[in-house]
């Protein structure tokens, strides 16, 4: 076999596997069909745990050094109360980042190339090579040739998107599927100088509001799928329009310049794969994509990345790489279901319950428990968890809980019996 490992796509999964692998010492091809460095769709929070991720593998400083912004504080804005927060510490990490993937992924392929990674850019790959049912390289070919090339490798990794080729030719099972359900529409605006980051939800819609590089803000909208048809008319005036709903936000945007086209897509699906399988592994968007509501992607692909190497890297060290391989994706998963339908959830836009109102407005001013609460969404503890029984007990009280009942009670009593 030519190399260990061949990882197909160089962005946040494919080039932090490829950085870890090297790290441990495998020889490791990353071949991407799109320049190093270049933009892709995405609106790019990088939560607490990510940023603690890229500050033990060394490349926080990296990402400062560029100019990339922290964001330690977050105004959240339901609608009825306003929080006001800083997010929890993780390893001495205190700060989200919005780094623009130019800045992101050149930044893991650097490191991945200084660890000893080989880097093929504007290659394509075009199938897989299969030996007995095991997969054994890749084929493709390099941007502006025709010759087919064929690299070899004992275990071919799949960092290649949501739409992975990888996955596909090895007929990767998806399981937890749920249809795109909501649109995501985002610029970059110079002038709306921000002191925290900003996230609006209201009656079908979410924002957030970051600043990135180059002193440019980001500000994001999601609205459910089921309005694309009318949006798309005029994407900007509906992006805009949605912006005048969050107090004064249209304004202050409007104020500054946009320094980039507006973005849209719509294609966010929701789904889990199979992890691994004979010669082959997914990672990343590959393995698990979620709406991008809860800005989880990344964060997501850093973990997953850091599990595969770890798990490939002890397989090769004790020549048994598929008994390694073995518990990976229950290990990838564990930490994952109660963020996805969270994220399904809120990509849904139900309307606020009760439950949220109470619980909000009943942390609003413990600064503690507000930090609590970011930490929930920037995936620091599980949704679950978060708002499971016991912890709404804690933070509402026995009483706060019986008049929470109560209120529904009196609300499902409403809905039955109109005019009581
Ligand atoms: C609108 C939007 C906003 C988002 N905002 C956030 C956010 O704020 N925070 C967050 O954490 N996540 C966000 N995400 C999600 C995040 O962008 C993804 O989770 C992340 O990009 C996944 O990284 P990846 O490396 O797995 O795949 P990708 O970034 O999709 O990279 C895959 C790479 O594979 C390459 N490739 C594909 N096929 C081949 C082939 N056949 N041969 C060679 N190369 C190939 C591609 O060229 C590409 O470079 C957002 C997503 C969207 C759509």
């Amino acid at each position: 076999m030519g190399y260990d490992v061949i990882v197909v796509g160089a962005r946040v999964a494919g080039a932090a596997t490829a950085l870890l692998l090297a790290r441990r010492g495998l020889k490791v091809l990353m071949v991407d069909r799109s320049p190093v460095g270049s933009d892709t769709i995405s609106s790019h929070q990088v939560q607490v745990p990510g940023v603690a991720r890229l500050a033990r593998w060394g490349l926080l400083d990296g990402l400062v050094a560029a100019g990339t912004p922290p964001t330690r504080e977050v105004r959240f804005d339901d609608g009825s109360t306003v929080l006001r927060g800083a997010f929890p510490a993780l390893d001495g990490v205190d700060a989200l980042y919005s780094p623009r993937r130019t800045v992101l992924d050149a930044l893991l392929v650097d490191a991945a190339r200084a660890a000893g990674a080989e880097v093929l850019e504007g290659f394509r790959v075009e199938e897989l090579t299969f030996e007995g049912g095991r997969v054994t390289g890749v084929r493709g070919r390099a941007r502006g040739t025709n010759a087919l090339l064929t690299y070899t490798s004992h275990l071919v990794v799949g960092a290649d998107g949501k739409h992975s080729s990888v996955a596909e030719a090895v007929a990767a099972t998806r399981y937890r599927h749920r249809p795109p359900l909501a649109f995501a529409s985002y610029s970059y605006w110079s002038g709306v100088p921000i002191t925290t980051g900003e996230m609006y939800q209201r009656p079908g819609r979410a924002v957030a509001v970051f600043p990135t590089n180059d002193n440019l803000t980001m500000v994001y909208v999601a609205t459910p799928l089921t309005a694309f048809a009318d949006a798309r008319a005029d994407l900007e005036r509906h992006y805009l329009a949605t912006l005048d709903r969050c107090g004064d936000l249209g304004e202050r945007v409007r104020a500054g310049e946009r320094a980039e086209r507006l973005r849209t897509t719509p294609d966010q699906p929701n789904a889990f794969r199979t992890a691994t399988g004979p010669g082959w592994a997914l990672v990343g968007d590959a393995g698990v994509v979620l709406d991008s509501i809860t800005a989880q992607g990344i964060s997501n692909a850093l973990r997953d990345a850091e599990l595969l190497a770890t798990a490939v890297a002890d397989g090769f060290a004790r020549g048994d790489l598929d008994g390694a391989l073995a518990g990976h994706q229950r290990r990838r998963d564990a930490g994952l279901h109660a963020m996805y339908d969270l994220t399904v959830d809120m990509a849904r836009f139900a309307p606020p319950g009760l439950g949220q109102r109470h619980l909000l407005a009943a942390i609003a001013d413990r600064p503690a428990e507000v930090s609590r609460f970011l930490g929930m969404f920037a995936g620091m503890e599980s949704p679950a968890a978060y708002f499971g029984g016991g912890n709404l007990l804690r933070i509402l009280g026995a009483r706060g809980i019986a008049r929470l009942a109560g209120a529904a009670g009196r609300l499902a009593a409403r809905r039955l019996c109109p005019g009581t």
